[in-house]
């Protein structure tokens, strides 16, 4: 095992893998590192790169991969990702997953486990609508939402192979209350570490 500790929380969107993201970092002291929130916190502060990405996420596209992984290696060479990290929406693309892969060569490093979330289509999709109205998200109308699952299908969820033949990937049923999730996603991430 490395030093670090690099976990993949995979799920469709909705699965809820920014929350479980957050309850884990407690447990194992490590941050999340969700490329989404820094999209979001960037498109808030009216940053070059935040208005780069703000036409792909209002589309519920992927932002183009040498941005998204430029944003992510600065991220990871930031002090509290000395440990490792909780990765929480990346990678999204092959792409990606080589970069990340390449990246972590880079520190010694590797992915320790890729615990992926699954839930139903129709449910996932009647949580985004529900969290449209909660938080307001903007790219939570019906229509992104369409795009977004159509993009994860295609460019994300063969993902799930690239791990597996590492054999990186344990799936949880992530169609039961959060603490359940929780419980176990944290026993998998305490069983490879
Ligand atoms: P999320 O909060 O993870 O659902 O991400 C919201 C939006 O940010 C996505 O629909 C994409 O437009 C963009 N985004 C987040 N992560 C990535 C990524 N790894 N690659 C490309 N675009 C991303």
């Amino acid at each position: 095992m490395s030093e670090k500790t690099f976990i993949i929380l995979m799920g469709a969107p909705g699965a809820g893998k920014g929350t479980q993201a957050k309850l884990l970092q407690a447990d194992f002291n490590l941050p999340q590192v969700s490329t989404g929130d820094l999209f979001r916190f960037n498109l808030k502060n009216e940053t070059e790169l935040g208005k780069l990405a703000k036409s792909y996420m209002d589309k519920g596209e992927l932002v183009p991969d040498d941005v998204t992984v430029s944003m992510v290696e600065q991220r990871l060479a930031e002090g509290d990702c000395a440990g490792g990290a909780i990765l929480d929406g990346f990678p999204r693309s092959a792409a990606q997953a080589e970069a990340l892969d390449n990246l972590l060569d880079k520190m010694n490093s590797r992915v320790a486990v890729v615990p992926f979330v699954r839930v139903e289509q129709e449910i996932l999709v009647a949580r985004l609508l529900k969290r449209a109205e909660l938080e307001g998200r903007a790219d939570d109308n019906e229509e992104t939402i369409r795009t977004r699952m159509r993009v994860y299908h295609e460019s994300t969820a063969p993902l799930l192979d690239y791990y597996s033949a590492k054999g990186l990937v344990v799936e949880i049923d992530g169609d039961r209350p959060v603490e359940v999730v929780q419980a176990e996603l944290k026993q998998i991430v305490e069983s490879k570490n």
